[in-house]
């Protein structure tokens, strides 16, 4: 005999949004830019702790943020996450709110050290952005930028115009919206540089020493939103200008382990298994592997017969951020109606870009991106 939910149980119906089995046992992928998928066995783990947090008998989330497990917790994830990326012993790890959004402004508050300007690199959305909000403190210099060939290309570092007196230089090694990606490290000197990293962190190894500070917001590439972590090295920090909210403040957070105030223990938490199921997979050689792979497959099916095409520079293509558009755009719409039947979920561009795009992060598994090929290759059938 067939069981049926209970009208008033939702639980079924909700797991088809976490990316595996939806109404009908049938497997969906979920392709969200952010809030995005993440690890199954993560959100496993996170259900079966969530009353009882290892026999304390009280959830992470009535836990008392000074308290001796939450501050295992803490602890626990900042090691975890040292070990993953090789942080030097002379970076900070802070685990903060706001957002990418608001370190835009954190950053020039924090780094300027007494200076008055900043260069930006501008490759897109997000580092527009990041420049927008840094003129609200300092003086700009746009070093260089990919306007002129609409985003498709990351300028060449020799094109770039640095000035020495700069407290800093902004790069953004991701563009979400555009599929734009960095695939080295620019060399600036005595500068320091600084990295919007929110939707590329922990997908490969980066050298930690390359920069002064880096920024990500989790709810890309780590975990839940609410979380944004920041790696800056030490003697960066003290400089902040006046005025500076103690909380917004990155030397008073750092002296005092990201608790100035409560800090986003859930997502703290969360982010400490993330952490932990990326040491499982074998650590960020092993993820990097696997995010190669993937990123690879999905632009060989668009590249493959002029059906669909991605217009960014083939060696500036992001691994994680896949976008890309129908030859004939009046088909969109329907591309997308058509994926989500599929259990292809969350397919569309940003809404600045329109068109395709697929985020490829750590937690998609490879079967996603085979099931997306698929599906890409019957509806040019149908349509080509
Ligand atoms: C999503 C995103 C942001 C904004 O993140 P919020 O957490 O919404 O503030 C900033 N930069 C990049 C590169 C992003 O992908």
């Amino acid at each position: 005999m067939q069981t049926l939910p209970e009208a008033g149980d939702t639980t079924r119906r909700r797991r088809s949004s976490r990316g595996t089995t939806g109404r009908g046992g049938r497997r969906v992928f979920n392709f969200a830019a952010g809030p995005a998928i993440m690890p199954r066995v993560v959100l496993t783990q996170a259900r079966d702790e969530m009353l009882d947090w290892r026999g304390t008998g009280i959830s992470v989330l009535e836990m008392p943020f000074t308290g001796p497990e939450f501050t295992e917790i803490l602890a626990h994830a900042t090691e975890d996450l040292r070990g993953l990326l090789a942080i030097p012993g002379n970076y900070r790890v802070l685990f903060l709110q706001g957002g990418a959004y608001a370190h835009h402004a954190m950053v020039p508050m924090n780094l300027l050290r007494g200076r008055e300007r900043a260069d930006y690199v501008e490759t897109g959305h997000w580092s527009r952005r990041g420049i927008a909000e840094a003129r609200r403190y300092c003086r700009v210099d746009v070093a260089a930028s990919g306007e002129r060939d609409n985003f498709t290309r990351v300028p060449p570092r020799q094109t770039w115009r640095l000035n020495p007196d700069a407290a800093f230089c902004h790069i953004t090694t991701n563009e979400t919206a555009q599929g734009l990606e960095f695939h080295w490290t620019p060399e600036t000197g005595e500068v320091p540089l600084v990295a919007d990293m929110t939707s590329d962190f922990l997908s490969r190894p980066v050298d930690i020493a390359r920069y002064g500070l880096i920024y990500a917001s989790a709810q890309k590439n780590v975990g839940p939103a609410g979380l944004t972590i920041v790696i800056v090295r030490e003697d960066l920090l003290g400089g902040a200008l006046p005025g500076t909210p103690t909380v917004f403040n990155y030397k008073i957070q750092a002296d005092n382990d990201s608790m100035v105030n409560t800090p986003p223990t859930y997502a703290i938490y969360l982010a400490g298994l993330v952490f932990n199921w990326v040491q499982d997979q074998g650590g960020m050689p092993a993820i990097e592997r696997l995010n190669r792979r993937k990123s690879a497959k999905l632009y060989a099916a668009i590249d493959a017969n002029g059906f669909y095409r991605c217009p960014v520079a083939p060696a500036d293509r992001s691994l994680v951020s896949v976008c890309f558009r129908l030859s004939d755009e009046s088909l969109e719409a329907r591309f997308l109606a058509q994926a989500h039947r599929r259990g292809l979920f969350n397919l569309k561009g940003h809404r600045v870009m329109g068109g395709i795009r697929a985020s490829l992060y750590n937690a998609m598994p490879e079967e996603g991106v085979d099931a997306l090929i698929d599906f890409m290759e019957e509806f040019s059938r149908h349509h080509g």
